[in-house]
């Protein structure tokens, strides 16, 4: 299965995206984890991406396609993927049209985390990322048990550095600009689902699950 979650800074697909690899056994392929970590391990494209990522900007195509191919190609891919933070352009979405065809795979839903700007807001600013193992919490609606330490692995919880109010406002700038001819696109492949991703976390669940199980019934 390879399931693309697309939505809004902040939407939630990085929470569902990693219940939805426990649930089916996927991987989860995220381009924004995937430069965070070559920023924290100091290597050249980190260095060329954080430029972009501090400004909340759109790191260029040329190194983000690059990025994409290596990564799909992994052998681990094969078990299926949830791809998050990509594609955010049609000029991405066809980079990825390609590489999949090049690697025998195919989409099978994409699905849009729907919610409004005032909640991502909310949600940015008090998202909490473990430094060690990078699960996900929030402040109040996703909390530690023991405050700023991770439950799976101790770790300390620190807020991402573009996770301010200012670059966060940009970023939904820019999602607001590019998702209109992402949807048509994949509208007309019959490949796009909206969810509810201001329900809460597990009811978000239910509903992308409920969408999962009716197209793997249909096939
Ligand atoms: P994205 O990957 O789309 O940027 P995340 O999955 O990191 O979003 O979620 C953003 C923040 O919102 C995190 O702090 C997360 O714990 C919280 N969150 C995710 N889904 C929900 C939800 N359905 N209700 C409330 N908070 C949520
Ligand atoms: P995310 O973790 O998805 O919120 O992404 C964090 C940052 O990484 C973004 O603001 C961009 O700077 C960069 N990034 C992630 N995915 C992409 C992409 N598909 N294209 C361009 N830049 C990206």
């Amino acid at each position: 299965m390879f399931v693309v979650l697309m939505g809004p800074p902040g939407a939630g697909k990085g929470t569902q995206a990693e219940k939805l690899c426990k649930e089916f056994g996927l991987i989860h392929v995220a381009t924004g984890d995937i430069f965070r970590n070559a920023v924290k391990e100091g290597t050249e494209m980190g260095k060329k991406a954080k430029a972009y990522m501090d400004k909340g900007e759109l790191v260029p195509d040329e190194i983000v396609l690059g990025i994409v191919k290596e990564r799909l190609s992994k052998a681990d891919c094969a078990n299926g993927v949830v791809l998050d933070g990509f594609p955010r352009t049609i000029q991405q979405a066809e980079a990825l049209d390609q590489v999949l065809e090049d690697l025998k795979m195919k989409i099978n839903m994409v699905i849009i985390l729907d919610i409004n700007e005032d909640e991502v807001i909310d949600r940015l600013t008090g998202r909490r990322v473990c430094s060690n193992c990078g699960a996900t919490y929030h402040i109040k609606y996703n909390p530690p048990k023991v405050r700023n330490i991770c439950d799976y692995c101790s770790g300390e919880l620190q807020q991402r550095s573009d996770d301010t109010i200012e670059t966060v406002k940009d970023r939904i700038k820019i999602y607001n600009n590019l998702i209109p001819p992402l949807i048509d696109y994949y509208e007309q492949k019959g490949l796009f689902q909206k969810a509810n991703g201001s329900n809460l976390i597990d009811c978000v669940f239910a509903e992308i699950d409920s969408f999962l199980q009716k197209k793997v019934y249909i096939e």
